[in-house]
């Protein structure tokens, strides 16, 4: 199993570091030859969603990562990565990936303030360390969108195929629950294939 970790912005180092510490082979993506190697799951780190989608399409990674994720690739996506799967931004027009049937209110707890630790029920995954970086949320989810936790009312997990999607960044904190969880994912996804 081989996890490729788009790495051209933002928090990337840490979910390497967790896969390292799992014993999972990863590489970085900064530039469309890497995307030449074979790999079976992608994480979309936290960062800055702007700057990334930008670079995306600077870097001419885009269309191939969309057409992986739309194939049914599994994706871990934190924070801004979640909002780089977004069908939908609450209030902007811009849709980068738009592979997740939902719509994601940017720095939806404040720019300067919103910044938070807590800890809260992950479906299946019983309670979970969460650490909040001016961070997104999801306000709308399409049906078929598995809710995988909520905090104050706001969805922050979500599930879709195979794509995971938080408002959080579970790579900053010791608990490795969810990053088990999107290895099972790339497990189930290899088995079905
Ligand atoms: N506020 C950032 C954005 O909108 C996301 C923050 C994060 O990834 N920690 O892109």
């Amino acid at each position: 199993m081989k996890v490729a970790i788009l790495a051209v912005q933002g928090a990337f180092i840490e979910h390497e570091k967790v896969l390292q510490q799992l014993g999972v082979d990863c590489f970085e993506i900064r530039k469309s030859s890497d995307l030449e190697q074979d790999f079976d799951g992608l994480i979309l780190p936290g960062g800055e969603s702007t700057v990334m989608g930008k670079l995306l399409h600077t870097l001419n990674l885009y269309d191939t990562l969309k057409k992986k994720i739309q194939d049914g690739m599994p994706v871990l996506a934190t924070c801004a990565g979640l909002i780089l799967l977004a069908e939908h931004l609450t209030d902007d027009d811009t849709v980068h990936f738009g592979t997740m049937p939902v719509s994601v209110k940017r720095n939806a707890y404040g720019r300067q303030i919103g910044s938070f630790y807590t800890e809260a029920e992950c479906k299946g995954l019983g309670t979970i360390p969460m650490t909040f970086i001016r961070a997104p949320y999801i306000d709308k989810a399409s049906p078929e969108v598995e809710i995988l936790a909520t905090v104050d009312g706001h969805i922050v997990g979500a599930r879709y195929q195979n794509q995971i999607g938080l408002s959080f960044h579970p790579e900053l904190d010791e608990n490795t629950a969810i990053h088990q969880l999107f290895l099972n994912t790339i497990k189930k996804a290899k088995q079905a294939a």
